[in-house]
Parts: C-alpha cells; sequence; structure tokens
C-alpha cells in the first residue's frame, strides 16, 4: 500500500499544506503509511468561513439536525471495515480495539440522531419552568438554550480517532454550532477517512463540517467569545490551551478531558472463585490491555484488601500472562503495539517513575517479548505489567503519574470502606472509579466517598455478572468527563452535553412575550 496523503476541509474545500509535514506510521512495523501538512493554509479564513455559514446549520430544527447525524451515522456504519482497517494500520490496534472506537462513534451518532428527533421542529429550548418575578404572573421569567453564533473548535487524543471527535460533533452539530474537527496527528488516518465519509453523505450545510489534517496552527488566535473549545488530550496541552491569551481574554469556554488514575475497588467481602471476583477479574484485566491501556478510562491503580493482595496477583498475573500480544492484523492476536515511538518511551519512562514506589509483581518491562507473526526487532511492543505498591498511602506517583499503557499498580489497603474512599481520593478527580462488592453498605460507603472525585462510578457485584460491560465502555447517554487531574470536563450525558453548546439566557417581561420566545405558551 502506497503512502496516503492526510488533506485539510477548511473553508468548504479540501486543502493540502506545504511540504511532507508530519509522518504517520504503523506502529506494528514501523512503516510511514501517510504524511499531513497544515503548513501556510489560512486558519483564519477556515474559521471565519465556519462561524459565517453557521446560520444555515442554526436555521434548521433538531430533527433537521438529527437527520445529519443519522447520514454521518448510517455512512461510517456502512464504511466501518475500511475504517477498522485504516485503525489497524495507523494505531496498531488489534480489529476488536479498532471496533471499539468506531463502534462507539457510530453509537453515538446513532443517539444524538434519535434524540435529535424527539426534540422535533424546535430550535431553541426552554430550561425548566416559567417563573414569576413580580407581584402577578404579569412579569414573568423563563430560561432558555439557544445555539452560540460561533464554532466549535474540537482537538482530540490519539487513542480515540473517531469516537474522539464523534462525542464531541454530535452534541455541537445537534445544537446547532459548525465544528472544526482536529484529530491528533499521529493517528489522524481513521479520522481523515471517516471525514472523506461525513462531507460526502451527510448533507450539512457549507461551513458546518471542517477538518484539520495535522497541526492546528495559528487557529486558537482567530476564536471569539461565541467559539467553544473541546479538547481531549494530557493534562499539559490541556493547561497550555486554557491559558491561551486568546481564550483567556475572550472568555471563550473550554472543556478538558485529560489525565485519569482510574481506580478499581475490590471489597472485603468477595471471596476467591465467587461470581464477583469472577467480574472483577475479567473487568481489571480487560482495563489494563484494551486498547493496549491507551485508554481514558482504563484502570490504572487497584485497590485490593491486604489479605487478598497475593490471590489477585496471582489471578490477575495469569489472566495478563494468556495475552496473546503481536501483529494486530492476526485473529489470535489480542493486545497490539502501542500507538508511537514516543508512547513506548513514555511507558517505559512512567515505569521507571512508579518503580521508585512500587514492585513489578507481574511482566518485566525490559525482558524478551512473545511475539506473534512479528519480525523481530521492530515495533511498539509491550507487554502488561503489574506492580504493587510498597505504601499505598504514601505512593505518590502510583497516584499522580498516568502511564498510559498496559500497566496497573495494586494498592493494599485494609479493607475498611473509609480507607477505600481515601486512597481513591488520592488520584484527586478521575473519569471512573469501580467498585466490585456484594455487600450494600460496602458499596454505598465507597461510592458517596468517591462520587465527588470521579466523574462516573461504576458498581461491579454478582447481581450484574451477565450484564455489566466494563468501566471503560462510556455511554452517550450518561456523562463522560470528571473533577481536578481528569480536567474538569463534562461531556455526553444525553441532552446534557448538547446545552454545553448552548448559550443560557433569562429572557424576563410580560408573560405571553416570554412565552411566544421561549416557545412555552399554553396550547
Ligand atoms: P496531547 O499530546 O496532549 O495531544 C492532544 C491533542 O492536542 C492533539 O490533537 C494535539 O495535536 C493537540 N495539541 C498539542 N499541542 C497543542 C497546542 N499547543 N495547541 C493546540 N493543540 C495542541 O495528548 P495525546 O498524547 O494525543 O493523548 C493522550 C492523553 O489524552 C492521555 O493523557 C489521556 O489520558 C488523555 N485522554 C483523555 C481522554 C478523556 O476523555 N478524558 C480521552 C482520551 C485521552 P498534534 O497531535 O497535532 O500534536
Amino acid at each position: 500500500m502506497g503512502i496516503e496523503r492526510i488533506t485539510s476541509y477548511l473553508a468548504g474545500r479540501w486543502q493540502d499544506g506545504d511540504g511532507e509535514g508530519a509522518r504517520l506510521f504503523n506502529p506494528a512495523n514501523d512503516e510511514v503509511v501517510a504524511t499531513a501538512s497544515t503548513q501556510g493554509l489560512d486558519m483564519g479564513a477556515a474559521v471565519q468561513f465556519a462561524r459565517e455559514r453557521g446560520g444555515a446549520l442554526r436555521a434548521l430544527t433538531f430533527a433537521e439536525r438529527a437527520s445529519i447525524l443519522e447520514r454521518m451515522r448510517a455512512a461510517m456504519h456502512q464504511a466501518r471495515e475500511a475504517l477498522i482497517d485504516a485503525q489497524v494500520l495507523n494505531g496498531g490496534c488489534t480489529r476488536s480495539d479498532a471496533k471499539f472506537d468506531i463502534d462507539g462513534a457510530i453509537l453515538v451518532f446513532a443517539h444524538y440522531a434519535e434524540l435529535g428527533k424527539a426534540l422535533g421542529d424546535k430550535r431553541i429550548l426552554a430550561d425548566g419552568e416559567g417563573i414569576q418575578l413580580g407581584r402577578s404572573p404579569r412579569f414573568w421569567g423563563q430560561h432558555i438554550h439557544v445555539p452560540k453564533h460561533g464554532v466549535a473548535v474540537l482537538i482530540n487524543a490519539f487513542n480515540f480517532p473517531t469516537w474522539g471527535f464523534a462525542e464531541k460533533a454530535a452534541c455541537a452539530l445537534l445544537a446547532g454550532m459548525p465544528v472544526i474537527i482536529k484529530p491528533a496527528t499521529s493517528t489522524a488516518l481513521t479520522a481523515y477517512k471517516a471525514m472523506q465519509l461525513l462531507v460526502e453523505h451527510s448533507g450539512a450545510p457549507e461551513g458546518a463540517l471542517s477538518f484539520v489534517g495535522g497541526s492546528v496552527g495559528n487557529l486558537l488566535d482567530h476564536m471569539n467569545g461565541q467559539d467553544i473549545l473541546s479538547f481531549t488530550g494530557s493534562a499539559a496541552t490541556g493547561q497550555k490551551l486554557r491559558s491561551h491569551s486568546k481564550i483567556v481574554a475572550s472568555s471563550i469556554p473550554v472543556n478538558v478531558e485529560a489525565d485519569s488514575l482510574n481506580a478499581a475497588v475490590l471489597g472485603p467481602d468477595v471471596d476467591l472463585g465467587s461470581d464477583c471476583m469472577q467480574l472483577f477479574l475479567r473487568d481489571v484485566a480487560r482495563e489494563i490491555t484494551q486498547k493496549t491501556g491507551q485508554k481514558c478510562t482504563a484502570v490504572r491503580r487497584i485497590m485490593v484488601p491486604q489479605t487478598r493482595v497475593d490471590d489477585v496477583i496471582a489471578e490477575l498475573g495469569a489472566r495478563l500472562g494468556e495475552i496473546v500480544i503481536g501483529d494486530p492484523n492476526l485473529k489470535e492476536v489480542r493486545m497490539g503495539p502501542l500507538s508511537s515511538k514516543d508512547q513506548l518511551h513514555e511507558v517505559h519512562a512512567g515505569i521507571a517513575r512508579l518503580k521508585k514506589e512500587a514492585v513489578v509483581v507481574h511482566g518485566d518491562p525490559d525482558g524478551p517479548m512473545k511475539l506473534v507473526g512479528v519480525a523481530p526487532g521492530v515495533g511498539c511492543f509491550f507487554a502488561p505489567v503489574l506492580l504493587r505498591a510498597n505504601d499505598s498511602w504514601n505512593a505518590n506517583e502510583v497516584h499522580s503519574h498516568e502511564v498510559f499503557g498496559p500497566v496497573a499498580t495494586i494498592l493494599p489497603y485494609s479493607g475498611k470502606a473509609e480507607d477505600a474512599a481515601g486512597l481513591v481520593q488520592k488520584g484527586e478527580g478521575g473519569l471512573v472509579a469501580s467498585v466490585y462488592s456484594d455487600d450494600r453498605d460496602f458499596t454505598e460507603q465507597v461510592t458517596l466517598g468517591i462520587a465527588p472525585f470521579s466523574g462516573r462510578v461504576y458498581l461491579g457485584s454478582s447481581k450484574v455478572l451477565e450484564h455489566a460491560l466494563g468501566s471503560g465502555l462510556v455511554w452517550p447517554q450518561c456523562t463522560h468527563g470528571g473533577p481536578g487531574r481528569a480536567g474538569g470536563g463534562e461531556e455526553l450525558g444525553g441532552l446534557r452535553g448538547v446545552l454545553h453548546f448552548m448559550q443560557r439566557t433569562s429572557i424576563q417581561g410580560s408573560r405571553p412575550m416570554v412565552e411566544q420566545i421561549a416557545g412555552t405558551k399554553p396550547a
């Protein structure tokens, strides 16, 4: 296969940047698969074009915007195999891991298409009940949500090239905001191919869709107070974007989805061989290794009662040891390489930090690996590593440094709910934490202790053994995001995700006039 050229869709046309630009690799064999450059492209003109044409999208009803999302869903569904191929090639994902991303994107478009259909022929939304402000109902107040007159700039991380933009774009487009989609450059091939489909098949009005295939350049300099920046990536880049002078000066809302030291807590009631233990082991092994651990929701910290630590190390180690690693194209392979040499380097450096406070109890980060279908010495492969903290309460690196690979640390604890919750809290804010127990009082106490520190709490018990799909799955019906270290952002959650892209305004005046504007006039 030849080397693909990734271009950008700006100001209503596909445009190529100057020079070779960035090289995109196949991390299973180190071959260059694509190049991308945005050098010399006019980002100011692109933002202006999208902003000026935005009126056409706002003029549509929710149901009409939903039809665009439905066509996006259908286009991606039809091209699913080709998109999977692209992600195996430029990402090193197994087919199953690639499906997790692509099906996730399809599910998000489907959910928001349904939601938009249900909202029907409205263009704005009333927020709650009307409020009597004066002595009589004559002077009335009502909150409404209206689409902003700007653009939504959506910057994404390398690990979810299609779901990453879909979960943001579905909400923004349904709200009535044009989107400028910027995937991470290193794995942009799948996003590029998906975007080509959406441009061709979605029927979105001109200006509603833009795509940056490579570096974002000076795009942020052209944003204004009607725009929104929604970012997923590392905490360091998030901080940089948040403090960008234009973002600060124009009070541009920024949503950040960043690092997270997600935790799994095993309850003291869970016996070896019980259904709940089976669920815990199954979930945790998958959450460490799916997408080679390059998942924002992957389990990084495992709180285990002191008395169960040896059993969990043996059982979890056995499961991790069974995982076949190698060429992601092969059926028998369960885990592909990390996505790039940079990631491989970062994971090794991260383990060195964790080893200051923890010992490796499964795997050997520096030892030889058994790989299937891979030529010796190529690729970015890394086998799962499990560590155990020496002192759970003082393992500061374990609680603060996210190693973005198939790596997790066991943190022994007393078995008391308050101690489990206290250790989770030391992550200073996460996307998801899970509790595995059949003891309802323990589960309640831990859940309420960690909820303020978590975007989502997943409760694993024997009652959901056949039903639960793991803590890593992000449902469009439920919110995604987390406080503190996780970025302080919130996305999805049904209508909640749409409202982030709209302005809430309170209208105050004579009741009939307010009700006419808000569309709340009684029939
Ligand atoms: P990253 O290096 O921070 O890059 C993220 C995105 O920001 C990329 O599109 C990157 O573009 C862009 N970017 C980098 N510097 C920029 C700048 N100065 N101005 C504008 N854009 C800039 O993160 P990553 O390595 O791709 O992703 C891994 C991280 O994402 C992990 O820490 C993970 O926890 C986090 N993550 C979080 C979630 C979540 O939902 N909370 C989901 C997935 C991943 P280029 O690629 O062109 O540099």
